[in-house]
């Protein structure tokens, strides 16, 4: 028996790899991974690590005794390169081949960089990996201005720890509100809302021209005409799924490597999760690539039970959460679906906001408001008259 193979090291990966041994897979687990480190926990290197006073190290997202007690060959430091699916086995970047009978793609993404048209390449540092972190974290330590490219979440996560850091922060984006890919318009408001309070500075709808370094100081020249100057810039404009590999080894690939709604891909001895994918959902009618830990945990625990032949756990509402200073922000559901918002400003100053597509919910989401979070989450795909009684359940107690 050949076992179960994971190509990629990180949350997606990890969560692979436990499903299989939660679900009782017997046989041989071996997880590649290209990173040096053991597998850790990404969300912490843009929220508090970067107000940490010295760089932080990883959390791994399991002791390395897990993997010796599961009977998980874990190998660091090299890359799949090519997969044979004809012999099912992958050859490794140390020239190794290595058999499987089912295949797990668990390759993620990386950091989207700024256009050539823009600037010269590796001008503008990103932030994925902690290696990232730690090369931004040196230039941040002597800043006391920053640009960050991108509204989206990890771009205000930065945004605002580097705020608390005291330095002054500006925020760029292309699109008319903060986190337009992932938040309902209220929420959007209400963050910046909050951020600029805070000192945050922003220039949305903004396109940018070019972007330089010279003697260590950057100027970001925008369309409108202005130029902007800081210490350190940062690109945080979003992923790219890592679909190469499936690519040349024929499998179809979108916006990521595309698979059904239970993570098969062409080959059904292969199967794609986390962000390297792009699962049909039966319910948009499209494949949709989800770049958050949860989605990706619950995908591994439908692989796991495909490959051991268990029945398929019940569909989960994608959720994601962000943190960005005093801001504990949480989403379920499809915001893309949402035709329409209804929002309810809590006076604890909290928030709550519902995306509707007809008289169906399609997305819940909370600020600072996590004691309801779980029942708002469980609206997702009710009508709309069953928010009230959640709503008026999570109005806070004015205290007698
Ligand atoms: C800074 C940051 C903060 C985030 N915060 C949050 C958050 O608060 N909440 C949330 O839900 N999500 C958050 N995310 C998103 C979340 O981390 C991702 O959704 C998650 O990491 C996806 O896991 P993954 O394993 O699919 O991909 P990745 O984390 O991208 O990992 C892929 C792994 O595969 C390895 N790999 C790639 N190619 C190969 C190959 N050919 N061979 C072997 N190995 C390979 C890579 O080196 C990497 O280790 C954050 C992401 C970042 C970068």
């Amino acid at each position: 028996m050949a076992g179960v193979l994971v190509a990629g090291g990180s949350h997606a990966a990890v969560a692979a790899v436990m499903a299989l041994r939660t679900a009782g897979y017997p046989g041989p687990i071996r997880l590649i991974s290209a990173e040096d480190l053991p597998p850790y926990h990404r969300p912490p290197l843009s929220k508090e690590a970067i107000t940490a006073e010295r760089p932080s190290s990883t959390t791994p997202l399991r002791p390395a005794s897990y993997y010796t007690s599961h009977e998980i060959e874990l190998t660091l430091g090299r890359t799949v390169c090519a997969i044979d699916r004809v012999g099912k086995s992958v050859e490794l970047s140390d020239r190794t081949r290595l058999p499987y009978d089912q295949l797990i793609l668990a390759l993620g993404a990386r950091a989207r960089e700024l256009p050539a048209s823009v600037c010269d390449p590796d001008t503008v540092p990103t932030l994925r990996t902690h290696r990232d972190y730690l090369t931004f974290m040196d230039r941040l330590a002597t800043a006391q201005s920053l640009i960050v490219i991108g509204a989206g979440l990890i771009g205000l996560e930065i945004a605002a720890g580097a705020v608390r850091r005291g330095i002054a922060t500006t925020v760029i984006d292309t699109a008319d509100r903060v986190m337009i890919r992932t938040a309902l318009s209220p929420v959007s408001d209400h963050v910046k809302r909050h951020h600029e309070r805070s000192g945050l500075s922003f220039r949305l709808n903004t396109q940018i021209h070019s972007v330089s370094r010279k003697d260590g100081s950057y100027k970001v020249s925008l369309a409108s005409g202005e130029m902007l100057c800081a210490d350190v810039v940062l690109a945080a404009i979003g992923s790219r799924p890592e679909d190469h590999l499936a690519h040349r080894a024929g499998l179809s690939t979108g916006d990521g490597v595309l698979a059904s709604a239970t993570g098969q891909t062409d080959d059904p001895a292969i199967f794609a999760l986390g962000d390297c994918a792009a699962w049909f959902d039966p319910a948009l009618g499209r494949h949709v690539r989800r770049e958050a830990i949860q989605p990706a945990q619950d995908q591994a625990r439908v692989v796991a039970s495909m490959i051991v032949g268990l029945p398929q756990p019940t569909p989960a509402v994608p959720r994601a959460w962000s943190h960005q200073s005093a801001l504990r922000i949480q989403m379920a559901g499809e915001p893309s679906a949402a035709a329409r918002s209804i929002h309810h400003p809590r006076p604890d100053g909290g928030l709550i906001a519902l995306g509707l597509s007809g008289d169906q919910i399609v997305a819940a989401q909370a600020v600072n408001v996590p004691n309801v979070f779980n029942a708002l989450a469980d609206l997702v795909g009710q009508p709309e008259a069953a928010a009230e009684a959640v709503l008026s359940s999570a109005e806070p107690r004015v205290p007698a």
